[in-house]
């Protein structure tokens, strides 16, 4: 178990589409422990591994009871429609504003390559969307608005 190092959006590992996971060996729970370590670490909800330079269909939501494990992701369904800010690990100190779908389901396998189907809305259903996105080599700022300022942020806090 480890703390892994979350890289910038300026570093190409984050604008890469990502492989498929195959192997559903010891290395992937190492990376999934290492990056479970690494998000409760960094205080935010959502981290894919491309943001820690590993080039797999791999990312880790906390719907705020759990953090689920989400490997070969893909979105099954959306419905309605969200505006809000939205930040990334990779993304320092910025936040814009973002449109995404109300609710999201997605399939995914879980560490042992069974496929399971999870659901969301509000922040989960925008982290669902945020981090598939990743292994797709998309970043929120490259679909959002626009950036907010300080003050726009704290208004959407109250
Ligand atoms: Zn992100």
């Amino acid at each position: 178990m480890g703390l892994r190092r979350i890289l910038s959006d300026k570093n190409p590992a984050l604008h890469k589409v990502c492989k498929p996971v195959e192997n559903f060996d010891n290395k992937l729970f190492r990376l999934l422990d290492d990056m479970r370590e690494t998000l409760l670490d960094s205080g935010g909800v959502g981290l894919a591994a491309p943001q820690v330079g590993i080039l797999r269909r791999v990312v880790l939501v906390d719907t705020g009871e759990e953090i689920l494990e989400l490997i070969n992701p893909t979105l099954l369904e959306t419905d309605g429609e969200q505006e809000g800010p939205e930040g990334c690990l990779s993304v320092e100190g910025k936040y814009g504003l973002v449109k995404r779908p109300y609710y999201a389901k997605v399939r995914a396998q879980d560490r042992n390559g069974n496929w399971f189907e999870a659901e969301g809305e509000e922040l989960t259903a925008r982290c669902f969307c945020h981090e598939l996105d990743h292994l797709d080599g998309i970043i929120y700022t490259q679909v959002m608005e626009r950036l907010l300022t300080e003050e726009e942020l704290m208004a959407f806090q109250e």
